[in-house]
């Protein structure tokens, strides 16, 4: 039943060559969310990442993030935390700069947003070369989050992000060669 599941949301993934920029096969979720059970199936699989420990906090990354992050925070009795690019959040913030492709972007988070010693689940649609995730990491850990894992519905082991994860638990549904 879960290999079916992971099947069809294959399937549903639709590949959108040149987007945003030429040489970028940009992976479009958006029919996965617009399917009544694909979706469901989505949370599920992402809620088994983290099954057999309690989560405290669910952090979701700007912005398709949030959606996957929200829904499996509901479903885990857990609260759930924005990370946002700069400028976004109206609270004290932490912020953080990290290297892109071409230039330097900052992700935010709210200072008050985990406590220490909470038990967070990191959860993004996707993992590419990791250095959003990197962020997202060191922004959870430097306000004392116990990072219990990273979730992505999809991972492109091609570009090897796990890799600038350290040795965090990295957990994901779908993975491409
Ligand atoms: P990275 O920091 O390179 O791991 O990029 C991760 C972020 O960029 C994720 O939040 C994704 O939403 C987005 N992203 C990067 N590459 C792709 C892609 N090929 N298709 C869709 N989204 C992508």
């Amino acid at each position: 039943l879960k290999s079916m599941s992971i099947e069809a949301l294959h399937s549903a993934v639709r590949d959108i060559p040149d987007f945003p920029k030429p040489g970028i096969v940009f992976k479009d979720i958006t029919p996965v969310l617009s399917h009544p059970t694909l979706f469901r199936q989505a949370i599920t699989l992402l809620c088994e990442t983290a099954a057999d420990s309690p989560i405290d906090k669910v952090v979701g990354i700007d912005a398709r993030g949030f959606i996957f992050a929200a829904a499996v925070a509901d479903r885990l009795n857990a609260g759930f935390i924005p990370i946002r690019k700069a400028g976004k959040l109206p609270w004290k913030t932490r912020g953080l700069a990290y290297a892109l492709e071409y230039g330097e972007a900052t992700v935010e988070i709210h200072e008050d947003a985990i406590t220490p010693g909470e038990r967070v689940l990191l959860v993004d649609d996707l993992l590419a070369t990791g250095g959003t995730a990197a962020a997202a990491i060191r922004l959870i850990q430097g306000l004392g989050g116990d990072l219990v894992a990273a979730s992505f519905l999809i991972e492109l082991d091609f570009l090897q992000g796990r890799q600038q994860l350290g040795d965090v638990r990295i957990e994901s549904v779908l993975r491409y060669g």
